[in-house]
Order: structure tokens, then sequence, then C-alpha cells
């Protein structure tokens, strides 16, 4: 399978090429050429008695087609999904008469853990096999940074540079991304804010020499890998609710960056029977409006309850774009520069039509987070995270709407107390934090200061090795 950009301005690339690559160079997403025929009823079922780890193989095979060999795939999926601590992965669960899709039992207690670990190990793969190195660069205002950073952790081959600023991310946050200490991972408090971080970051990607001769990449959420191996919870959990074929599934999917909603959109692109899904956003509502009323508009960023989610300017709905224009990358680009000189795109009419055929959606306030948590806890004695309770709450008119759980709710206790005046009990990923031995770097928030640390650091190692 070949990959193209959803601009039109990379020649086609393989598998290989697509996932090392990450962002476009043309500045576009990546997508598949062609997507493959949709699977029929006959392997819907075949896969509904799959575990996680033999339907993620299914799914990906021909995604990767023949650039990987089958065993070299199984052995890179076992290892990735080892580090989870329930044996179904993703396991689905019913609390007060809902189901939930537990994605938090990886090592960060956070649903990126489903895509990271396999691309971390996927990149140890191909710079092994093809040659080369990887130096990660990347900033975070909590989750993604741990997330990335035990998808990496003493992996050959790899460095990365993660920057959170400093006494603003939660202490558990913190914890978790300085409490790794493989000789790889490289934390720096930056004297700033997560603005600050995002902006020395995007500096140093802009210096093209710095960024080459250090072989920089990134593990944001528009990397095409993440999107397909979010697709195989969707496939696996349908199965876990008995993989008849002709049963439809709701999801409702707590939304930022439009990632986990779009693997859904994929899914059912690829054959699985999901009758809607509903795009869960907090009081940062570009997306809902936008299936509303056809307009997308950027506004401010709200700080909310379920951090993970105030997200404006969603990533990866520039995929979904290129869909629904038909994967008519000209009409993209189109699009595209509208946005770019009125701060705002329309699409109506048709169009309109099919994106609420695609989507649903519904912006829920904090305060509804709260009472979401609260009744949910009261009916079941089930604790939500902030983020699903988004998504419980959206989907209040769908009981039988899957939602996606998408952190574990003791990574955000704050507003676990806040709601339910207890805390939820942190699971073995987040146990003994607080009494483990740190490593990190402090700098000023100076890209310059950034960089040389980033040089001295590597510099260093190469004497080592
Ligand atoms: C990243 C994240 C989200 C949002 O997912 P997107 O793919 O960015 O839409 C929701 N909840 C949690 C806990 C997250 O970490």
């Amino acid at each position: 399978m070949k990959y193209v950009s959803t601009r039109g301005g990379v020649e086609p690339v393989g598998f290989a090429d697509v996932v090392m690559m990450g962002l476009g160079t043309d500045g576009g997403l990546m997508v598949p050429e062609r997507l493959p025929a949709p699977v029929g009823a006959d392997i819907l079922r075949a896969w509904s008695k799959l575990s996680f780890q033999d339907l993620a193989v299914e799914i990906l095979m021909p995604f990767v087609a023949d650039e990987i060999p089958r065993a070299d795939l199984q052995d890179l999926v076992q290892r990735s999904y080892a580090s989870f601590s329930h044996p179904r992965v993703t396991p689905l669960r019913e609390a007060g008469g809902r189901r939930y899709l537990e994605l938090f039992h990886g090592p960060t207690a956070a649903f990126k853990d489903v895509a990271l670990q396999l691309l971390g190990n996927l990149f140890e793969y191909l710079l092994r096999r093809d040659g080369g190195e990887l130096n990660i660069l990347g900033a975070t205002s909590g989750d993604t940074g741990s997330a990335a950073i035990y998808g990496v952790r003493g992996k050959q081959r790899i460095n990365i540079f993660i920057l959170h600023p400093k006494g603003r991310v939660s202490a558990v946050q913190e914890r978790q991304m300085t409490t790794v200490l493989d000789a790889n991972v490289h934390n720096v408090a930056i004297r700033g804010t997560f603005d600050d971080a995002q902006r020395i970051v995007k500096t140093l990607f802009s210096d093209l020499d710095f960024k080459s001769s250090y072989r920089l990449g990134a593990v944001n959420s528009i990397n095409w890998l993440r999107i397909l191996a979010q697709t195989i919870y969707y496939f696996h959990a349908w199965g876990q609710l008995g993989g008849d074929p002709g049963q439809r599934v709701s999801f409702a999917v707590p939304t930022g960056n439009f990632g986990d909603v779009f693997a859904g959109f994929l899914a059912r692109r690829m054959g699985l029977p999901i009758e809607r899904l509903i795009i869960a956003t907090n009081r940062n509502d570009i997306l809902s409006r936008f299936v509303d009323n056809g307009v997308y508009a950027k506004g401010e960023v709200y700080h909310t309850l379920s951090p993970a989610m105030d997200i404006q300017v969603a990533s990866n709905f520039e995929r979904y774009l290129y869909y629904l224009l038909d994967e008519d990358a000209g009409a993209v680009r189109t699009l595209l520069a509208s946005m770019q000189q009125s701060g705002c795109l329309q699409v109506d009419g048709e169009r309109l039509r099919q994106v609420q055929q695609d989507f649903s959606a519904q912006a829920v306030s904090d305060r509804e987070t709260l009472a979401q948590i609260r009744a949910t806890y009261a009916a079941s004695g089930y604790i939500l995270c902030p983020h699903t309770a988004v998504g419980a709450r959206a989907a209040a008119a769908e009981p039988d709407a899957v939602v996606l759980a998408t952190a574990h709710p003791a990574k955000f206790n704050q507003a676990v107390r806040e709601a339910i005046d207890r805390e939820a009990p942190p699971p073995p990923a987040l146990q003994g934090l607080l009494d483990k031995p740190t490593r990190c770097a402090e700098l000023d928030a100076e890209p310059l200061a950034v960089r040389e640390h980033i040089r001295a650091t590597l510099a260093t190692e190469a004497n080592l090795s």
C-alpha cells in the first residue's frame, strides 16, 4: 500500500516511510492512496473471536503490505501490548447500564498508550532494519508527553526530548515523565508556559539545518500509525459485544485533536458496522459547531476540567475533510486556503448533510461533566475521568452507545474530588510515583538554550558509545 498527502504534494510513499515521516513534507496529512475494500460479514465474525493482539495483526497487515513480514509484525504487536495490565488490553465494561471501552490499562493510564507503545517499537524496528537514528522532540501540557516517553524508553537509536512548563503540569503528570530514568529519555522543565514550550519546539523544527543534522522527529497525533492503531479497539469493542454482523454499534468519543474519532470513521470505512459516531467536546466546541452548521471557525481556547481536550484547531480534521471531499486534494487545498484567509471554512448543502450522517456532536460544560461523574458514581460506584464523563454526557440520549473511556480517573483526581468528594484509587501504573527518583533538566524559555541542550546531550552520548 502506498500513502499520499491530503494536499497532494507528496509522491506516493510506502508504510515505513509514512511511519517515519509523520507530517507530509507539503504540510498535509498522510493517508492511504486507496483504502482496502471493506471487510465482509465472514471476516468480521472471525475477527470478533480474536484476541486484541491477533486482531491487531489482521487489521494492520493490509496497510503494512509487503514491507514487514507477518512474523515480525506479530512480534511487534505482542511486545507492544505486553505492557498493558488487562488481558483483553482494551476491555469493554458495563457500569450503571452504560458500556465503557476502557482504553487506560497501558503504562501511563491513558488511551494514547495504545498507539504510542506500537509506534515506539515500530520506530526501533525500522531504524534497526533501515539504519539511522531518531531524536524525538515535543512539548507537552501533560498527557501526551508521558505516553510518548513510555513508547520509546530504552529503545535503541532513539532519543526523546520532552519539554513541559515547569510547575504547570500536575504532580502526577510531572512524575510520570521525570521518573523515567532510561538514558535515552530527556525531560526538560521550561521556565515558562506551555505556549512557550510549544513555540520553542516550532522554532527548532523550522530550523531545517538543525532539524536534519540532528534527525529531529515528532510523535504528535498526525502520525498515520497512531490513527491506524486506534481502529483496532473499535473492532475489538464490537467483537466483545458478540460479533453479530447484523449488529450496529454507536460510539461516543471524547474529542480534542480528532484522532480518536477519526479512527472510528476509518474503522467504519474498513467495514465495521458503526451506527453513529458521537463527537463529544468540552467547552472548546469548534467541532460540534461544525457538525451543527458546517462552519469550522477557530475560537478562543478555554481551560476546562478535561484538559486533554482543550484544543481549538484539531490537527486530524484535515484527514476527514479529505474524505468528505471525495479524496480530492485540490479541493482540500482550496478549503484550507479560505481558512487561512478568513479564519474559517464552511461546507453546506449535500456536504453538510454528509457530515451530519458521519457524525453527531455535543459540547459539554464543566458543570455537566461534574454532574455526570456524580450521577455515574451514585448509580454504579464506577468513577469516570472527566474526559470520559464528557463522552457519557454527550451520549445521554443514546444509552446503547459505547463510551470510550480515555483515561483512568486517578490521573484527574482533582476533578473527581470536586465531583464526588473522594479520589479514585491509583492503578498500578500510577502507584508510588511520588517516592521514585527523578531526572530532569531545567532551562529558560529560549529556543537557543534548548538547542544547545540537545546538542550537548547528544554529543555526550556519542562520546560514551
Ligand atoms: C488525547 C486525549 C483525548 C482527545 O483525543 P483526540 O484523539 O486528540 O481527539 C481525550 N481524552 C484523553 C484522556 C486524552 O489524553
